[in-house]
């Protein structure tokens, strides 16, 4: 009998390399693979399935609107879609000049953000700044914004224009000149480690930004809907950028993502100028929109926050020699380790059963789903307390 490897072997295209497991079926926070083997899951199919799996609701929504309109093109408007610009609208502030472009992916919204700064600059503001070790897709307008070299080299020559400063202020403030039209910036960089930016940055940004006349794009991809314990990670300094970019959590797993602008950034593209065709159809739209309401109904706001305290202090407390402290804000944390072991932990921490990924080789981020409850958060610290505690000896 062949075995699901030699499957995935021969049939997928490698690019992520030998997958750990086959999935079959999950709830809440746990999953199932072929075997009958629970996980605890605490990546949450990296930070996107933010309502666990299976949740109810999610489950309602995708049946009913299947049953009723799934796709219907741009050239025309359904409710769902309709409900979700309004929603977005709301819990973002971007008030009443707020417009929504639906994608279908992270990348996707990056695009066309990319897009959006390039015809806003025009030929006299040619440059994007973009930060070191920032992450923000794979396609080539996002693969030009990202700045890890082994991504880049194999797809040269990358688009050009965009260059990438430290995430410091000064660094920012010299940068900053006539010729740039936007600063693209991801409030924690998720996939560099779990970096949060420097305190006042967003602050400093939106400021330096706004006086020279230069966009401020935010990649609210990891960091958005409710992730760090606010609807959106900029919310942590009262600022509202230009534009924000959306995907991963903002349809629990149901592929969607958005670019959402204020001011005169939502003037910049006229009829023409961009597009999608299955981007904002009514089923991902439909999902989004119950994603949106059950944060709310269910403060998971607040859920986040409380759980994360509770992280923090139960990991503190474990006193571990190899935890030099946690990063991060809400319920996207980079637990810090004062040795290079993640990337041996995660394959551990499967067969101990639970999820965990290593975005470089001394972080271990955790990204559980918003509504993960009290004991699951137990559950994960003695599991984490074990193979720590292995290490140790
Ligand atoms: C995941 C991610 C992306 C890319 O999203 P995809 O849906 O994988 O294309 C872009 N920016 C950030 C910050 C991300 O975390």
């Amino acid at each position: 009998m062949t075995s699901w490897q030699d499957t995935s072997a021969a049939t997928m295209m490698n690019t992520f390399g030998p997958t750990q497991a086959l999935l079959v079926s999950g709830e809440g926070a746990r999953v199932r693979d072929s075997d009958g083997k629970e996980y605890l899951d605490f990546l949450g199919g990296i930070a996107v399935n933010s309502l666990g799996h299976a949740h109810p609701a999610i489950v309602k929504t995708i049946s009913e609107q299947a049953a009723t309109l799934i796709h219907v093109s741009n050239f025309f408007s359904s409710p769902p879609q309709l409900a979700l610009a309004e929603k977005l609208k709301r819990i973002s502030g971007v008030g009443e000049t707020g417009r929504v472009f639906f994608t279908n992916s992270g990348t996707e919204a990056n695009e066309a953000a990319f897009k959006l700064a390039r015809k806003f600059g025009g030929e006299a503001r040619p440059t994007i700044l973009a930060l070191e070790h920032a992450f923000h897709g794979r396609t080539m307008g996002a693969l030009a914004l990202t700045a890890k070299e082994a991504y880049r080299a194999p797809f040269a020559p990358m688009l050009g224009g965009v260059q990438h400063i430290p995430a410091t202020i000064e660094a920012l403030d010299a940068a900053l000149d006539e010729t740039v039209s936007a600063l693209i910036i991801e409030p924690i960089q998720g996939e560099a480690g779990v970096l949060p930016l420097p305190e006042g940055y967003l602050q400093a940004a939106r400021a330096l930004t706004r006086e020279r006349g230069a966009l401020l794009i935010i990649d609210e991809i990891q960091t958005g809907i409710g992730r760090t314990g606010e609807w959106l990670g900029f919310q942590s300094e009262d600022i509202l950028p230009d534009a924000f970019t959306l995907a991963k959590g903002l349809g629990a797993g149901f592929p969607i993502g958005a670019l959402v602008t204020t001011g005169a950034a939502s003037e910049i593209f006229t009829p023409g100028n961009h597009g999608t065709t299955f981007g904002g159809n009514p089923l991902a739209t439909a999902v989004a929109g119950t994603v949106l309401d059950e944060i709310e109904s269910g403060d998971l706001l607040i859920n986040v926050r409380e759980r994360e305290a509770q992280l923090r202090g139960a990991i503190a407390g474990l006193n571990s020699p190899l935890i030099a402290g946690v990063r991060g804000r809400g319920l996207l944390l980079g637990i810090a380790l004062t040795r290079d072991i993640a990337t041996e932990l995660v394959p551990e921490a499967l067969a101990a059963g639970l999820i965990v990924n290593a975005p470089n080789a001394a972080t271990i981020r955790i990204a559980p789903p918003l509504n993960i409850t009290s004991a699951d958060v137990d559950a994960f610290v003695a599991i984490l307390d074990g193979l720590l505690a292995a290490h140790a000896a």
